[in-house]
């Protein structure tokens, strides 16, 4: 483990994390597109009851929030923090110490929220945590814009990979997300993560330990993307779990988007469900169309409604 995060921190030197390349001494002070420079720096930290529930049990995900974001999606329900680089600065020994005190707590895993382009710092914390006696599984809640090459560098210490798959067209990857190349990247790089960990769940009493979680979320009168993104994620395994979103909200910047502008409708969900089983997923999480407010407002103390560590 200790190699392989220097390795890591190598390349903020000379920064490839995620498929952009901006190619800048993050060391140095140089910023490329995620804004972020050779630090760690955090929103919040709190048990989240809101994921799926292997992830949430009974007890909370030890969801962990960090700052910025390799990608730039309009409709971003977190976009007060992944749009701009705000938050605490911390050392990889105190982040080390909130996952600690996450486990303390009862959570039932550690989940860092858009680890990518802090992933060297990040996993710098998870050794030192698990030197510490950190033993719950280690969850990488990333965008899916990934490189292949760095998600190979992660191998043995990820537990379950829960990345999203936003894109089967290219083209709409681009448009909402300006992230070319989203499906080619998104599947290689799930690829990777289903050799590491397998592509069936593995639980203990209920609660994910290995494997991964892929989510997709069902976007406004875009069907074909989503039936795309299905075929694509499908290609890796049939059996890896899916879990289809139909919580899309639009935050103020695409109120007025002609097609974002709108949360979806019962039949545009149901279509991509029923679409899922036909092509043969066997695993899927679903959720209810509703107009409940799920968005999370973090310029509260905390964005969820539960104790955080701030
Ligand atoms: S992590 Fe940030 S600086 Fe590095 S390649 Fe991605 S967007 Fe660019």
């Amino acid at each position: 483990m200790e190699k392989q995060v220097s390795s890591l921190k190598e390349i903020l030197k000379n920064c490839t994390l995620c498929p952009r390349r901006c190619r800048v001494d993050r060391t140095r002070g140089e910023t490329g597109f995620c804004g972020l420079t050779a630090k760690i720096v955090m929103d919040c930290a709190l048990a989240h009851h809101g994921e799926e529930p292997p992830l949430s049990g009974s007890r909370g995900a030890g969801t962990i929030f960090f700052s910025s974001c390799n990608l730039g999606c309009l409709y971003c329900q977190n976009y007060q923090i992944s749009h701009q680089v705000c938050g605490r600065e911390l050392k990889p020994a105190e982040l080390a110490q909130i996952m600690l005190d996450l486990q303390k707590q009862g959570c039932h895993n550690i989940e860092p929220v858009t680890p990518t382009p802090q992933a060297p710092l990040i996993m710098e914390a998870l050794q030192i945590a698990r030197s510490r006696g950190l033993t719950i599984p280690f969850v990488y809640n990333c965008g899916g814009y990934e490189d292949p090459q760095i998600i190979k560098m992660l191998d043995k210490m990820v537990d379950v990979y829960l990345p999203d798959f936003k894109y089967g067209k290219e083209g709409d990857g681009v448009a909402f997300s300006a992230a070319a190349q989203y499906p080619d990247f998104a599947l290689a790089a799930l690829r990777e993560m289903a050799r590491q960990v397998g592509d069936k769940l593995q639980l203990r009493d209920g609660i994910a330990q290995r494997g991964v979680i892929v989510r997709h979320l069902v976007l406004p009168g875009h069907s074909e993307n989503s039936f795309a993104a299905l075929r694509l994620i499908k290609e890796v395994s049939p059996r890896l779990a899916l879990s289809l979103m139909s919580q899309y909200t639009p935050v103020a910047k695409v109120r007025n988007h002609p097609d974002l502008g709108r949360r979806i409708t019962a039949a545009e969900y149901n279509q991509v469900l029923d679409y899922a089983f036909d092509i043969g997923f066997e695993n899927i999480f679903a959720q209810e169309v509703s107009d409940r407010e799920l968005t999370p407002d973090f310029s509260r103390e905390n964005p969820f409604l539960a104790p955080a560590i701030k």
